[in-house]
């Protein structure tokens, strides 16, 4: 009787966090477009602010030489200040504005039109107003949301536990798709990443101890860091960036330091999957476009999230030397 109970209380669980993956999935849709568009156009106001002559000018040269350096042409003054008028009359950009529209058209979508997965059945993948075809992305983000949500409910209950994994797969899902897209790892996401890891091992929330989680941040990022910087010794190139040595020791807060082998070993797994996927999908056919580390290291942690973190370590137990037994 009291098991029955369990079992439909654990089916209801599961069901209700389904449905609030499918919600967090749409919002994650909007954070993996706009999100680097948003650091872009930061990045863009930054350097145009810098090139303004009230903020460069002498103090600026001072800093980067000792001395007052160079008169800006007035030029480039005309230019940065063209360049932030610009900028300044740019329609506001964050998470919540402007609403959503058709790329195509610029149909503003309605909040019936915007039902995730539901609502891309309605309209056959298509914009309501011209036509246009909607990426099968949206739906496929909102669902991989939802059945992650759906399984840390279901394995953890709802629980803070279940709560702070739910958040882990949300945060990686995001970093593997902007990657892909953008090559960029936003910080925001990585330390959102690394401290919910080190907090909930604090916690005990993670079921590693704190000083696993420090290790592991520790060696995730020092390991790449290292990794980095012997091969642009050895090749004058740049192997990586400084977000994939910040997402590993993410990682490595939130799985413990004696998983780090394990998550390279299954990022090199996810990696070649990935390639293959992509080759298939003739993405890799323009031999320029470049493939970072991010998205392996991301699906790495979605995986052993999803085949469960003690699972992970039964099937390659080799890559745990740290762990007796
Ligand atoms: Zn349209």
């Amino acid at each position: 009787m009291f098991g029955e109970f369990l079992q439909v209380s654990q089916g209801i669980d599961t069901a209700l966090a389904a449905l609030l993956g499918l919600l967090i999935g749409s919002f994650l849709n909007v954070v993996i477009y706009r999100l680097p568009a948003m650091m872009l156009r930061g990045w863009l106001e930054e350097s145009v602010g810098n090139l303004m002559p009230a903020d460069s000018g002498p103090s600026l040269w001072r800093q980067v030489l000792g001395t007052k350096g160079p008169a800006i042409p007035p030029s480039l003054e005309r230019c940065a200040a063209d360049a932030a008028v610009v900028l300044e009359g740019l329609p506001p950009l964050t998470l919540s504005r402007p609403a959503s529209r058709c790329g195509q058209c610029g149909h503003g979508i309605r909040w019936y039109e915007n039902v995730p997965v539901l609502s891309y059945v309605a309209l056959r993948g298509r914009c309501s107003s011209c036509k246009v075809s909607i990426s099968a992305r949206y739906p496929v983000v909102e669902l991989i949301t939802s059945a992650f949500f759906a399984l840390c409910a279901w394995r953890y209950g709802i629980t803070p536990t279940g709560a702070l994994w739910a958040a882990f797969a949300a945060l990686l899902i995001c970093q593997f798709l902007i990657d892909l897209d953008t090559q960029l790892l936003p910080d925001s996401l990585n330390y959102a990443l690394l401290w919910l890891g080190l907090g909930a091992a604090a916690l005990g929330l993670t079921g590693i101890s704190l000083s696993s989680a420090v290790w592991g941040a520790i060696f995730g990022y020092l390991s790449l860091w290292t990794v980095y910087h012997a091969y642009r010794l050895a090749t004058g190139k740049e192997g990586m960036g400084y977000g994939d040595f910040k997402l590993l020791a993410a990682l490595g807060a939130w799985l413990g330091a004696d998983y780090l082998i394990g998550i390279v070993l299954v990022s090199s797994l996810v990696g070649a999957v990935l390639g293959l996927v992509l080759l298939g999908a003739g993405r890799l056919a323009h031999k320029n476009i470049p493939i970072s580390f991010g998205p392996f290291l991301a699906g790495a942690g979605l995986v052993c999230l999803a085949v469960g973190p003690a699972e992970v370590k039964q099937l390659v137990p080799f890559a745990f030397p740290f762990v007796p037994g």
